[in-house]
């Protein structure tokens, strides 16, 4: 049977699985989405030899960024955001990276932004970035340590206009880190702003809770994450069609 897969550290529950396992279940495919659960990425080629039927992976925290050394090519989008979550199986036996966070994401947002702020600078933040590009949306990365360009906390609260995003691409409010939020001064904020957590799990965290609150418009990670999944089979559905 064809097999695909989740690469990542900590998998209790996979919203992958459910995702993939109901959606071979009810359209008939016969195949079977597998979790890798590994310490190390050094796991990543004995998972190869050990599943010779592997046909798609998705990746997630901590690896998007380590797994790249181990493909052979990447898609423009992957080589821009430097971090992959979706890897295809190519019919000339070739691992080739995309990510299709940035899509997921893109699919998700209002068309017309003043101007946005990603609160992070990992792997999420760049698939967040790449989509302001494609959409010709101004945006500033935030940090605790800001390099050229970037914004420190301070800054972008001094900078908090009416009509203007704000987006945590941090761990900060994700479960087991309930209590945290990031940096933000709510008192700035307003029912023009649409505050975005890429965060799903809890469903409300407490950055979001706070621009409720306020009035500001709110949105979670969930329908990112399913943007997401959608994209990834219909690169893996694709390439099986090329076999
Ligand atoms: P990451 O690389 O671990 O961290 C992202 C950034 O957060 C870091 O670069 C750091 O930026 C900042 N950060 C980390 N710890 C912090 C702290 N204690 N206080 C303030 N800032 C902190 O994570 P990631 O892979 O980019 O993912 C970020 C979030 O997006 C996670 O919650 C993840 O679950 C979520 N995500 C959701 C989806 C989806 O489909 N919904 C997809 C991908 C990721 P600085 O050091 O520059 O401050």
């Amino acid at each position: 049977m064809v097999e695909y897969g989740l690469i990542g550290r900590g998998l209790s529950h996979s919203f992958s699985a459910d995702f993939f396992n109901e959606k071979f279940r009810r359209e008939g495919i016969e195949a079977r989405y597998l979790l890798f659960d590994i310490p190390t990425i050094d796991q990543f080629s004995t998972i190869l030899s050990d599943h010779p039927s592997l046909r798609g992976l998705n990746v997630t925290s901590p690896y998007k960024r380590e797994v790249m050394r181990y493909l052979d090519e990447l898609s423009p989008e992957a080589a821009a955001i430097g971090a992959v979550n979706v890897i295809e199986f190519t019919a000339d036996g070739k691992l080739r990276g995309h990510n299709t966070d940035w899509d997921g994401f893109c699919s998700t947002i209002p068309g017309v932004t003043k101007r946005a702020f990603i609160m992070g600078t990992g792997g999420a933040a760049s698939a967040v970035a790449l989509a302001f590009e494609k959409k010709g949306i101004d945006y500033s990365f935030v940090s605790r340590t800001p390099e050229k360009g970037q914004l420190n906390y301070e800054e972008m609260n001094a900078q908090l206009e009416d009509e203007t995003m704000l987006i945590n691409a941090t761990p900060l409010g994700m479960y087991p880190l309930t209590d945290m939020i990031p940096d933000v001064d709510f008192s700035k904020i307003n029912r023009s702003h649409f505050c975005y957590d890429l965060i799903y799990n809890p469903a409300e965290t407490k950055f979001l809770k706070e621009a409720a609150k306020r009035g500001a418009r709110t949105k979670n990670g969930l329908e990112m994450l399913k943007g997401q999944a959608v994209v990834a089979w219909k690169i893996w559905e694709r390439s099986a069609k090329t076999r």
